[in-house]
């Protein structure tokens, strides 16, 4: 599967070939400043499979409160973020998800930082969520068993 998107002015192009890790929908209070809205959605994808087709990045970097490095990959003309990637854990990126093309039929494996949602937010019943950042590798086991067909 190809799957391609573009930042907001359509100068930088890119497509995902293969199968995603998973879709979070992130509701810290990080996510709502950098979205200028209540979530992100980050797509995990390894970053063999990501490719910019056409137009340039800047880039900018931020100390996560976790001490990681959170590098945000963005268009320098409309300002809207690609993709984000730790430059110490090089092999996976997470694709800001409303750039790509037929977005709004994105569906979230996890929902994470549910605790500074919206009040008004309605987490989906049976849906995989988290109050705070959860654990990945706890969180990539169960997004793996949900499409594998036996929820936990
Ligand atoms: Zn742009
Ligand atoms: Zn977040």
């Amino acid at each position: 599967m190809i799957r391609t998107g573009s930042c907001q002015c359509g100068q930088a192009q890119y497509e995902i070939e293969g199968e995603d890790l998973g879709l979070a929908i992130c509701y810290c209070t990080e996510c709502q400043k950098m979205s200028t809205g209540i979530a992100t959605y980050s797509l995990g994808v390894p970053r063999s499979a990501f490719r910019l087709t056409a137009g340039i990045l800047k880039q900018w970097t931020r100390m996560a409160d976790s001490g990681a490095k959170n590098t945000a990959h963005f268009c320098p003309e409309c300002g809207v973020r690609l993709f984000h990637e730790n430059p110490d854990a090089p092999d996976h990126i997470r694709v800001k998800a409303g750039t790509l093309d037929g977005a709004n039929r994105l569906v979230p494996d996890v929902h994470v930082w549910t605790g500074s949602a919206p009040a008004w937010i309605k987490i989906p019943e049976g849906a995989l969520s988290y109050a705070k950042q959860g654990d990945l590798a706890e969180i990539v086991a169960a997004i793996n068993a949900r499409r594998a067909g036996y929820a936990p």
